[in-house]
């Protein structure tokens, strides 16, 4: 369980010993001497600049790049605190640049963009995109960051990722499997209700159909309640999705649903709308701070419930760095040019499976419990968890691999895997 953290601990963490941040740059090479400094910098500097130049997937040999994500926002929905503008999210964004750091290694550069016209936008990326080995969009607006994110996947030759959309659906979808699993269902046979149709509820959606789940058992529902073919002014990403059941309220389409998925805002779910769901339901209540139904006002609501908030101090949580970290670092390893849909599944399964293997002491120790086990309370696996790079990332790279997009793919996975423990 974690400990309630107040606005002065927060304030007094992020300006900790006179260094304002949470992130920054250090020297790799030895930089004592004069020559040292000649070769740094000019004039030896010129010759790994005319190898690029000559060849350049030296850029890999002679850079950072092979090691490097940018962490890009244009501060337009910055966790659940809306449109705070680019320079107030940076504290977002580096915190994400800290987790990329300690979990999978990986240096990262926040990179700040006052821009809010998506072709501008993508432009100034677009035009950044060199310098990096995989770009992680954050934080960015629906519907919008939908094209921004389809056209740099489409013009940028690196794996570029929105994780809001996709780091949330890879994460929620293997806890879909295991739910599933343990409540004895089928992807196929579900009635599944998403609440929220912006970027995570969209592309969880559009993933938990990969999964199996059948369109025609999917009902999503808005801030105006359900999205039926009636509705007019629908978005393209809400008009995938109308229903054309004739109901219009969240209370009705919850009545024999077998999984809920929350992607919207806090307490928006009663208890009476759970006890309607189906025998054995999975609700899956992801806003933060606070969930569409409270972990105490759900669990009392029936016994036979699997529930997950993306809270850390309840059971189950739905926690992004359980992917990103490790999904980037998969990718980056064998030059993937993209984060393609093979890759996405290969990272669902990987963490599906890993809740479902014993835990190790270090991983118990880490959260002072003695026998965590995989159950109604333990659908994933925990963020501490040492194994996750090397399962994660590994299913990535073998992915991108098989899927004809690693440029470099890795020729020994069992070397790779040695070098991801280090
Ligand atoms: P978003 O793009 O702003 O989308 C929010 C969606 O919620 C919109 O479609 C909005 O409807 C809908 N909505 C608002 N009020 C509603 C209501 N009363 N009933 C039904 N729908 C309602 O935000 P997002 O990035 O997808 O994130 C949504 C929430 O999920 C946030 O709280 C975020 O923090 C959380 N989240 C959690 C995780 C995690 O736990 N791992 C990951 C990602 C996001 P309209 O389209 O009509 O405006
Ligand atoms: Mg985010």
């Amino acid at each position: 369980m974690t400990t309630k953290v107040t606005k002065k601990m927060a304030l007094d963490y992020h300006h900790l010993d006179d260094k304002p941040g949470k992130i920054s740059v250090t020297p790799t090479k030895p930089y004592q001497t004069s020559e040292d400094l000649s070769l740094a910098y000019s004039p030896g500097v010129a010759y790994p600049c005319l190898e690029i130049q000559a060849h350049p997937e030296d850029v890999f040999k002679y850079t950072n790049k092979g090691n490097l994500v940018g962490v890009v926002s244009n501060g337009t929905a910055v966790l659940g605190l809306g449109n705070i503008g680019a320079m107030a999210g940076k504290p977002v964004m580096e915190g994400k640049a800290l987790l990329f750091k300690i979990f999978a290694g990986l240096d990262s550069f926040d990179i700040e963009v006052d821009e809010k016209d998506p072709e501008k936008f993508i432009a100034a990326v677009k035009a950044i995109s060199p310098t990096f080995g995989g770009i992680n969009l954050e934080d960015i607006k629906a519907p919008e960051c939908f094209e921004i994110e389809r056209r740099l996947k489409a013009e940028c030759d690196i794996p570029v990722m929105h994780d809001d959309q996709h780091g949330t659906a890879i994460i929620s979808g293997a806890g879909l499997i295991n739910a599933l699993d343990i409540q004895g269902k089928k992807a196929s046979d579900i009635k599944l209700v998403v609440n929220g149709a912006g970027a995570a509820a969209i592309c969880c959606t559009r993933l938990y159909m990969q999964l199996g789940v059948k369109k025609e058992n999917i009902v999503m529902c808005d801030s105006k309640g359900v999205i039926t073919t009636r509705r007019s002014n629908l978005n393209p990403q809400k008009q995938e999705f109308a229903t054309t059941r004739d109901i219009t309220t969240l209370a009705e389409a919850m009545k024999g649903a077998d999984v809920f998925l929350g992607l919207s805002v806090a307490d928006v779910v009663t208890p009476e709308m759970v006890q309607s769901m189906a025998d054995k339901p999975i609700v899956f209540a992801l806003a933060n701070p606070n969930p569409e139904i409270s972990y105490d006002k759900a669990m009392k609501s029936r016994k036979d419930l699997i529930y997950a908030t993306g809270r850390s101090d309840y059971p189950n949580q739905i926690n992004n760095v359980l992917g990103f970290p490790y999904i980037f670092r998969g990718a980056i390893d064998c030059s993937a040019t993209e984060i393609n849909v093979s890759m996405e599944l290969a990272a669902v399964h990987a963490i599906a499976e890993l809740a479902r293997k014993n835990v190790p002491p270090i991983v118990n120790a880490a959260y002072h419990m003695n026998k965590i086990k995989y159950g109604p309370k333990y659908i994933l696996p925990k963020a501490m968890d040492p194994r996750l790079i090397t399962e994660v990332s590994i299913a990535v790279a073998k992915a991108a691999a098989e899927s004809g997009v690693a440029k470099r793919p890795i020729d020994d996975y069992d070397a790779y895997k040695k070098e991801l423990r280090q």
